[in-house]
């Protein structure tokens, strides 16, 4: 139901949990980050944000890049396996999605006869495993695999994607599920509304519909569709009061 990230040279996890917190009007049953930090760390609770901070406390939890999520349960019921972020099989990406993904049943019946393991009963688990099979066979920039992955699904998502083996990148993408992008000093937001940007930056671009974001650690970053057309973005400027 609500999605956090962050890049840059700050610490991650507090940004990432003031962000859930902000987020909390939306509504949820269970939180969790994934943190990049060389390895991919993951902390998520069914419960509250200050259940999620319990959880993870005495854990390692320095990064400068990760993602949070909040989750509304559509597909699974709502416990600890079922809460974002999900991996892929192979332990390589880290992903969170607000959404549906409609056709998942029979993408996850592919992904399985190819060999992917699921934890959950989750419809997000099979995108992040989708990616990752586009990974296997080509590979490709973490945002090429993401757009080639998107272009087999049906149904609504907002998505940030990060990989263990691109310490300095994070895919954002959407459709149907809204999703926005902040834009600081060489560092970068991404969150499901405003609320938990504008107290760092007011420069902001609302994704459209099947546009693919990359944001960079040196500050650049690029959006394109999923027909692999290169988008020239709106930059709006909130008024911060
Ligand atoms: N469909 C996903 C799930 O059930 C995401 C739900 C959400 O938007 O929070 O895990």
């Amino acid at each position: 139901c609500g999605i956090v990230a962050y890049l840059g040279a700050a610490e991650a996890y507090p940004k990432l949990i003031k962000g859930l917190k902000r987020l909390e009007y939306r509504g949820y049953d269970s939180a969790g980050v994934a943190l990049h930090n060389g390895d991919l760390l993951v902390y998520k609770k069914k419960g509250k944000v200050s259940e999620l901070e319990k959880h993870a406390e005495g854990n390692p939890l320095f990064a400068t890049m990760g993602i949070g999520h909040t989750r509304w349960a559509t597909h699974g019921e709502p416990n600890d396996v079922n809460a974002h972020p999900h991996l892929s099989s192979n332990g390589r990406l880290a992903l969170v999605h607000n959404g549906i993904i409609e056709n998942y049943d029979l993408l996850k019946t592919a992904l399985q006869k190819e060999g992917h393991v699921f934890q959950s009963d989750t419809d997000t688990e099979v995108l992040v495993n989708l990616i990752q099979a586009v990974q296997d066979r080509d590979e490709l920039p973490l945002e090429e695999a993401v757009r080639l992955a998107l272009t087999r699904v049906v149904g609504a998502y907002a998505i940030v994607v990060l990989d263990k083996t691109e310490p300095d990148k994070l895919v954002a993408a959407r459709k149907a599920s809204p999703l926005v992008l902040g834009l600081g000093d060489k560092e970068f937001f991404l969150a499901s509304d405003a609320t938990p940007i504008i107290e760092h930056t007011n420069r902001v671009i609302y994704l459209n519909d099947e546009e693919i974001a990359v944001v960079h650690r040196d500050g650049h970053y690029d959006i394109k569709s999923i027909n692999n057309e290169k988008q020239t973005p709106f930059i709006h400027e909130l008024d911060m009061k």
